[in-house]
């Protein structure tokens, strides 16, 4: 990973984190894994994908142990204090299609609490459809979906809402909206 790592196409790492529901593999198997992949990150100046279910506080204690300061808690299913604790660190969470699910009220109430310059969205196609495909396969475009429910939300208009998560985008994951032969300056590659 370290040396894939450093091809001028990586932006960041990930996703990677702990799946306290499914538990493919075991536990300390999970967080062994996690904290080398942030150090990875940490090493590499990149951005970390942090995929977290059912283990919010374990994750966001270890990626405070391992100073991981950059990176996405995507599909944010947490509590308002986990959202607390990420956000401190430094991270943005990114919210997807059950934002748009009618029992979804813990997440409207993330949404709320969360400043715009830290929300980001994302489809994770094929999963996840919004309210009004849902059941069906999940495509990039009904992220607008996304977009819409959040800028209903946050009180501010679909412009607003597709300006702030463009540009919460381009902080995070600067180099891949760079050309090939930006991106190729823009990292020191070693050897
Ligand atoms: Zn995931």
């Amino acid at each position: 990973l370290r040396a894939l790592a450093q091809e001028p196409e990586v932006v960041a790492i990930g996703e990677t984190g702990l799946d306290f529901h499914r538990n493919l593999s075991p536990r300390q198997e999970q967080e062994r894994a996690f904290r080398e992949h942030l150090r990875l990150g940490v090493e590499m100046d990149l951005p970390v994908v942090v995929h977290c279910r059912d283990a919010y506080k374990e994750a966001v204690a270890i990626m405070g142990e391992e100073g991981a300061r950059r990176g996405v808690m995507h599909c944010f299913s947490g509590n308002v204090e986990n959202a607390r604790e990420a956000l401190h660190l430094g991270f943005y969470l990114s919210i997807a299609g059950p934002i748009t699910y009618p029992k979804s009220d813990r997440l409207r109430d993330i949404v709320r609490f969360l400043p715009l310059d830290r929300l980001l969205v994302e489809t994770d196609c094929p999963f996840l459809a919004p309210q009004a495909i849902r059941g069906k396969r999940n495509e990039p475009a009904f992220v607008y979906h996304v977009v819409r429910e959040c800028a209903a939300i946050k009180g501010v208009s679909m412009d607003r809402m597709a300006e702030a998560v463009a540009q919460n985008s381009r902080e995070l994951f600067g180099s891949l909206f760079l050309n090939g032969a930006e991106r190729a300056g823009s990292r020191p590659l070693s050897d």
